[in-house]
């Protein structure tokens, strides 16, 4: 965020504002005197707090639309009113004007309300109790903003952590519950074809139980890198789980799929794992190949149901093979 404060009002509220914002503040501060270009605004230079004045019509309207965004709810919203003739007000002071007036601010969407008397001279908001109140008022805004992107930072990285796994870096089971789905609609609406590879590897559990399960560990990273090096842009690949691997193979038809699949099988059996090396193993998969077809259910459970059944057959095949059943 490179603006930390956009100002919106008539060409005296800009006066009476931008100068005192300027000495609260080191972050930079702009200033647009059209109310009706201020959305498109906000969107480009992403500001912490936008102040209105109230008078100008929409402002409160606008200040509903950032709330409403969803990329923009976070921004910190200012409704400035002013006070037009200080004596009248002196003499009749209607503090339920100011009162409802707040009210409809705040409910309008404004974070906050300020009413102030310096605005229509022109002249920069000077008497003291007004600059301090719009001092506290920008730094609970930009309080409220860090502490915003702060969350947000945290919960991006929660979302990754929850999407990837560990031990290979690929994404995970609940990655691919998430992702197959989408795959599934968007080849229905364009109309593509839709390919998915499930891979066990074969007789794992003898590689931990005769070279212990930090070498199986190892055998997995360096199986899940391989798999992906030798996949093409639109493939994705996914660990399903234990030794389980899913591969989403987007635009892409049986036969297509079983090209991928053979040359998968290849890649892992003819070249040697070799342990940090130590150790070279010899490493088979089995593979079952699934197409989505007019039936198949939109969340991919009928499609991930016939390539593991297609997984399994390849294991009682033999395994190091690829079975497919869907010509
Ligand atoms: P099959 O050819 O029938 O697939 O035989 P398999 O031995 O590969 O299959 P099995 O299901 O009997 O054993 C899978 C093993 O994979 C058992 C489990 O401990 C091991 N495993 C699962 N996840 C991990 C892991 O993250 N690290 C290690 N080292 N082993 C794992
Ligand atoms: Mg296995
Ligand atoms: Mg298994």
């Amino acid at each position: 965020m490179d603006v930390s404060v956009l100002v919106v009002g008539n060409q005296q509220f800009l006066a009476a504002f931008l100068n005192p914002i300027r000495t609260i503040m080191a972050g930079s501060v702009e200033a647009s005197s059209c109310v009706g270009d201020v959305l498109t605004l906000v969107q480009t230079i992403h500001p912490a707090v936008v102040i209105l004045q109230a008078r100008e019509v929409g402002s409160l309207e606008l200040c509903y639309q950032i709330k409403e965004h969803t990329q923009l709810g976070w921004v910190y919203c200012i409704w400035v009113d002013e006070q037009s003739d200080p004596l009248y007000e002196i003499m009749l002071p209607d503090r339920c004007h100011e009162l409802a007036a707040c009210a409809k601010a705040l409910e309008g969407g404004a974070d906050a309300y300020l009413r102030f008397t310096s605005i229509h001279t022109g002249e920069a908001v000077t008497t003291i109790a007004e600059y301090e109140l719009l001092k506290a008022q920008i730094q609970v805004g930009l309080r409220s903003v860090e502490f915003y992107q702060k969350l947000q930072q945290t919960n991006d990285l929660l979302s990754t952590m929850a999407l990837a796994d560990p031990l290979t870096e690929l994404n995970n089971r609940r990655a691919m519950e998430w992702d197959l789905p989408r795959q599934i609609q968007n080849a229905r609406t364009h109309s593509t074809s839709l390919s998915i590879i499930m891979l066990d590897v074969d007789y794992f559990k003898s590689v931990n139980d005769n070279y212990g399960h930090q070498v199986g560990d190892r055998v997995l990273q360096l199986l899940a890198a391989r798999l992906q090096h030798n996949l093409r842009i639109q493939d994705t690949l996914f660990r399903y789980g234990g030794e389980e691997f899913l591969i989403i193979l987007s635009q892409t038809n049986v036969q297509e799929a079983q090209i991928v699949a053979k040359r998968l099988r290849k890649v892992v059996s003819d070249q040697l794992f070799n342990i940090d090396g130590t150790l070279a193993l010899q490493v088979t998969i089995s593979l079952g190949l699934a197409s989505l077809n007019r039936i198949d259910d939109s969340q991919g459970e009928s499609l991930v149901r016939r390539a593991d059944h297609n997984l399994l057959l390849a294991k009682t095949s033999g395994r190091n093979q690829v079975v497919c059943n869907e010509l």
